[in-house]
């Protein structure tokens, strides 16, 4: 006999009601179909199968690789009163074998179960003497590719399916770009179950993306302007940036900590705490910090460096206002770290041709959304499958009204100084030569001899900086992945130069102050 769901929910969370897609999700799985889930992080995708873990006569088996998580998941289950255990590397023998027993003789609603526990020797037969409910796959991106934490060990879930056909299967992830879900729907083999598609969009998230011209004093600015004495979170790209900045911020008078895998264990838990409990507290971080961290008077969250896709900048920022009240995501963007990340590209481990195919393409979008000039938050969602009919009217596009203009000259101008300097400098030289500003290493170099020395004198550099991000953004330009930032020609440039493709560019605003002269752009 199955219970009824919204009793469950009621008798056991104690929550009055389901939420968004939730009592769908979980008709349909009580009804033995088959089905992806896709939910932003803080959608509430557990109760999708915890509740029909309590609903189903037998055992409901969660697959999930983050034993952090599974461990908070199963010690809060285990308080609510509900028969919840895990098979993970952390458990001893003994302890392993308890909850085995349990598993067979009908005593456990809910286990979780690392992947890497499909492979084990005798767990499907293991499996097989359970009287079986339900596979919940969370994260099932990680069986993805396409996705950024790809798990062999997810493969193994086919097998799971073949050997038991009959057992209903809900996968769940809150990364759903159009090409991960098409390959977790194929590699599950989920293509006769029906997808369930959340509203990503956050509207009390307002998006923000500046020009990167000097970090430091702008991160100071916008802190001390607009974000005084709110918690929020500043993301930078490496753990050195991560204490500089958080060491600079202290310095200025803020509450700020740091955070990144290279801090002592309990430095970092201290720090988390400190940040969940307190107010007014910016913790300065890695991308190591913010997984399961559920604070909902997050008031913004600052990108210092690029973050690594559009997922992952999705999931980053929406960290955010969890609570809906108005937040604000706040990137600042530069040429510099299309450099920088094309060549962690170049470097990482990742060998296969498409990966890197993959790879470059997601850097594309990510750039294409820092570019844009239309409505951030149409773009965004256009790029997780969702249309946004209207400009959202509460990101720095739509209240700022960017301006676009023919920039068809000023690319031209730009790709043959590139050309013409032989295609290796980068662009603070490119600069110099376009503006005509002679020095030594100019004269030896010989480019002030060259026909496009001077020939863009009348825009300022930081003007300049903008055209050079644009035509990357625009894949017109390569930013060397050496590391050194030099930049190249890239294919579509011979169109612009030969006055047979038209160049759309966004007028940036103009820097209010100081030189922009010698920071990445
Ligand atoms: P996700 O796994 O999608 O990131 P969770 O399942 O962790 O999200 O849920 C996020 C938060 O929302 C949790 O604190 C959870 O208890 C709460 N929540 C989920 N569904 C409901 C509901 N129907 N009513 C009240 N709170 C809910
Ligand atoms: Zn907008």
């Amino acid at each position: 006999m199955q219970r009824d769901p919204l009793e469950v929910l009621r008798t056991v969370w104690g929550y009055p009601a389901f939420r968004g897609l939730q009592e769908e999700v979980i008709r349909h799985v009580l009804d033995g179909g088959d089905a992806l889930v896709l939910m932003p992080t803080g959608g509430g995708k557990s109760l999708c199968y915890q509740v029909p873990a309590l609903c189903l006569d037998g055992l409901t088996i969660v697959i999930s690789p983050l034993i952090a998580l599974m461990q908070d998941q199963v010690a809060a289950l285990t308080q609510l009163g509900v028969r919840a255990a895990m098979l993970n590397s952390t458990l001893e023998f003994r302890e392993a074998m308890r909850v085995e027993r349990a598993m067979e003789q009908g005593e456990l609603d809910l286990v979780y179960v690392a992947p890497e526990r499909l492979k084990a020797l005798g767990f499907l037969d293991l499996l097989a003497r359970c009287r079986l409910a339900l596979f919940a796959i969370d994260e099932a991106h990680c069986v993805s590719q396409w996705g950024h934490d790809f798990r062999p060990d997810y493969l193994e879930l086919k097998l799971l399916h073949e050997r038991f056909p009959d057992v209903p299967r809900l996968a769940l992830t809150a990364t759903a770009d159009a090409p991960t879900r098409r390959e977790i729907v194929e590699r599950l083999d989920l293509g006769a179950g029906r997808v369930f598609v959340a509203g990503f969009d956050r509207p009390n998230i307002r998006y923000r993306v500046v020009p990167k011209l000097q970090p430091k004093a702008q991160l100071l600015g916008y802190l001390g302007r607009e974000q005084a004495g709110r918690s929020g979170i500043v993301y930078c790209l490496s753990r050195r940036k991560v204490e500089e900045t958080a060491a600079a911020l202290e310095e200025a008078g803020f509450d700020a900590l740091p955070y990144h895998a290279g801090l002592d264990k309990e430095v970092r838990a201290a720090n988390q705490d400190r940040f969940l409990e307190e107010e007014g507290l910016v913790m300065v971080a890695t991308i190591a910090f913010g997984m399961g961290i559920d604070k909902p008077d997050v008031r913004f969250v600052v990108h210092l460096d690029l973050p690594k896709s559009l997922e992952a900048y999705y999931q980053e920022t929406g960290r955010a206002g969890r609570d809906g009240l108005p937040s604000e995501a706040f990137m600042l963007y530069g040429l510099d770290d299309v450099a920088k990340l094309k060549s962690l590209l170049a470097r990482s481990e990742v060998q296969s041709e498409r990966q890197r195919h993959v790879e470059r393409q997601k850097l594309e979008a990510l750039l294409g959304y820092c570019e844009t000039t239309r409505c951030r938050r149409q773009v965004l969602l256009a790029y997780f499958g969702e249309e946004l009919p209207e400009p959202c009217g509460n990101c720095d596009v739509c209240l700022e009204q960017p301006a676009s203009f023919d920039g068809t000259e000023l690319a031209q101008k730009a790709l043959s100084a590139i050309y013409r300097t032989g295609q290796r400098f980068g662009a603070g030289h490119v600069i110099d030569v376009l503006r005509g500003e002679s020095s030594e290493r100019i004269e030896r170099l010989g480019h002030d001899r060259l026909s496009v020395f001077g020939i863009g004198r009348d825009l300022a550099p930081h003007a300049w900086r903008s055209v050079l991000r644009q035509l990357a953004a625009l894949g017109l330009i390569e930013v060397d992945v050496e590391g050194h930032g030099g930049i190249a020609l890239a294919g579509g440039c011979r169109a612009v130069l030969r006055g047979e493709r038209c160049v759309s560019l966004r007028r940036d605003p103009t820097p209010t102050r100081g030189s922009d002269r010698r920071k990445g752009i």
